[in-house]
């Protein structure tokens, strides 16, 4: 029997973390922290991973949403690096497919821009080398009018042609939470809302555990563990801290904006990887759901860590590139339905500008033995959790290598990236027979892949109660799985980390705010200063998602 990962049930996976002395104890629910408790649990390893906002609401729901080997990496010659990484694509493609779909991306060549069409042509061979890419993938080189034929909107002045290659388009936060539910499948007991306020230490001066609040209640306890994991993101440096073991190699962080723009004023049919006119960053074009999302920016952060915004600088400069790329748009500030800013937690090296700063993840092990992992990619989840636990389990005595490579996260169990077009028909065709149309269907069954079966069940057995909530079925079966199945804990969980619809579908967060509201309230037993404070969190984030900074602080 699966154990449920239940927002109703959070404090029974408190209670069980207090308990035992766990051998591992993960600090951070984002995809470095969730591929980390997945792999221990999977070799034996007793695991426990506590989150201090809610999963992925850190850097691993706002980054460029690409599992991707990093191509201009090569530029900076981290040929291991894009190698490592480029491998890992098909890995996790294969392991989630639902959460993860190749993505064919055109990288336009212009008169006096970073690439001629020799060091594209080069430089794409290399990278399907490196990264093992399957012969049907592999890259091909453009003239100018195939080139506008795949994206007419594209600039033609100055334009040679271009090269195509495939990446994958994922969803971060879908992404991270499969690989947080697989682990709690398997063992791992996890809760979101939980903070590392301070380590514990024994006599010798080791580390033994955290001082850790429930962020729900406001409860503190201790966790006990043989070894702690700081998985921390931006924050690593925090815990490096409380622990006295900052020095060294240290954290830098850049801020990076994504906008969306629906597809009505940004009709994008091929993704596109562009040079930036004014300083030849590299800056994305991505269709998805019937929106564009553009982006992104990389200027240093030393502000508030849990809330970078997007900025009118940041906004006038995203837009400046995509009116130069794409010139006949004109796109204007009134066009930006929404946006979201993240930061990359990069390790500082004397010297190098943001940009050219290592894109490599770091680990760092102090004296107290607190092992300390930082910087990497969305997209090496995995092997960065295979370091960690093979260090780890060695230390606790537990045998066995990784396999994560094989593991099927949740919802993933669809017949491979190979069976996945047919479950999706046969699926969307289980959905129609319930009264969804079309589109609601597909919706349903992309974000949930082999686990749309549990949402249709929850919409086949409990019509009325959607009913009294004024819900259509399928955002009431969405909602009651997000609680019962997701640790959903807040409005804004649910609109952002669970369903995207905060970037990609404003108008529907909108529309339902209050129905989930009021659905949450009852379920989770609300105080009403509680309900006021969820309330007024989504508002605000609404709000940022949708204006620049200075306009909402206005
Ligand atoms: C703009 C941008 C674009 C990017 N694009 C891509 C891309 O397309 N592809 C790709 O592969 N990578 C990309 N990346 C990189 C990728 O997003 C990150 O490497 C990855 O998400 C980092 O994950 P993490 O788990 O280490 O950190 P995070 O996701 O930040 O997770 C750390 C978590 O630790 C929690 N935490 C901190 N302190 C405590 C505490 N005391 N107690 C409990 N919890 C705590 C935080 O709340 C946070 O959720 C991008 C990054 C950015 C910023």
């Amino acid at each position: 029997m699966v154990k449920p990962f239940s927002a109703i049930q959070r404090n029974t996976y408190l209670d069980e973390m207090q308990q035992e002395e766990l051998d591992l104890l993960v600090i951070g629910g984002g995809i470095t922290g969730a591929g980390i408790a997945l792999d221990a649990s999977v070799r034996g390893l007793s695991t426990g991973l506590i989150e201090m906002q809610d999963f992925a609401a850190g850097t691993s729901s706002r980054s460029t949403k690409l599992v991707h080997g990093g191509l201009r990496y090569l530029k900076q010659f981290e040929v291991k690096l894009v190698a490592e990484v480029g491998k890992e694509r098909a890995i996790v493609y294969e392991n989630a497919p639902h959460v993860t779909s190749p993505e064919w991306m055109l990288l336009p060549i212009m008169k006096g821009g970073t690439f001629g069409k020799l060091s594209t042509s080069v430089g794409l061979k290399a990278y399907d080398k490196l990264a093992g890419v399957k012969r049907n993938e592999r890259r091909s080189m453009l003239n100018k009018k195939t080139t506008l034929e795949k994206a007419p909107l594209l600039r033609k002045e100055g334009l040679k042609g271009s090269g195509i290659y495939v990446e994958y388009k994922t969803d971060d936060a879908r992404l991270t939470l499969e690989i947080m539910k697989e682990a709690v499948h398997r063992g791992t007991k996890a809760t979101n809302y939980t903070k590392a306020e301070s380590l514990l230490y024994n006599e010798a001066g080791k580390v033994i555990g955290a001082k850790v609040k429930d962020l729900v209640t406001g409860k503190t306890f201790d966790i006990k563990a043989k070894r702690v994991v700081n998985a921390a993101g931006p924050w690593v440096d925090d815990l490096r801290e409380i622990d006295g073991s900052k020095k060294g190699k240290f954290l830098y962080l850049t801020k990076g904006v994504h906008l969306v723009i629906d597809q009505s004023r940004f009709p994008l049919k091929q993704a596109v990887y562009f040079d930036t006119e004014d300083d030849g960053r590299m800056v994305f074009a991505i269709p998805r759901d019937g929106k564009t999302y553009v982006g992104t920016t990389d200027t240093y952060y030393d502000g508030r860590i849990a809330s970078p915004r997007m900025t009118q600088e940041d906004l006038d400069y995203i837009l400046d590139a995509a009116n130069y790329m794409f010139p006949s748009l004109k796109l204007e500030e009134k066009d930006v339905e929404s946006s979201w800013a993240g930061l990359r937690p990069l390790i500082h090296e004397e010297g190098k500008s943001a940009s050219e700063i290592s894109r490599k993840d770091e680990t760092f092990i102090s004296d107290s033995g607190l092992i300390s992992i930082a910087g990497g990619k969305l997209t090496g989840y995995r092997k960065m959790a295979q370091r960690i636990v093979d260090m780890v389990a060695k230390d606790v005595g537990v045998k066995g290598k990784c396999t994560t490579d094989k593991i099927v996260l949740s919802g993933g169990d669809v017949g491979g990236s190979n069976g996945l077009e047919s479950f999706k028909k046969e699926q969307i065709k289980v959905g129609m027979d319930l009264g969804l149309d079309k589109k609601e269907a597909e919706k349903l069954v992309k974000l949930y892949g082999s686990n749309v079966k549990r949402v249709f069940e929850i919409m086949e057995t409990s019509g009325e109660e959607a009913k009294h909530f004024h819900m259509p079925k399928s955002l009431y079966a969405s909602l009651v799985y997000g609680l019962e199945e997701e640790m959903t804990t807040t409005p804004l969980d649910f609109f952002n980390r669970r369903t995207a619809s905060l970037f990609f579908d404003i108008h529907w967060v909108k529309e339902w705010k209050v129905q989930v509201v009021n659905y949450m309230a009852y379920r989770l037993h609300w105080t009403s200063e509680q309900r006021d404070r969820y309330v007024e969190e989504l508002e605000r984030e609404m709000a940022y998602a949708m204006n620049p900074e200075e306009k909402v602080n206005a």
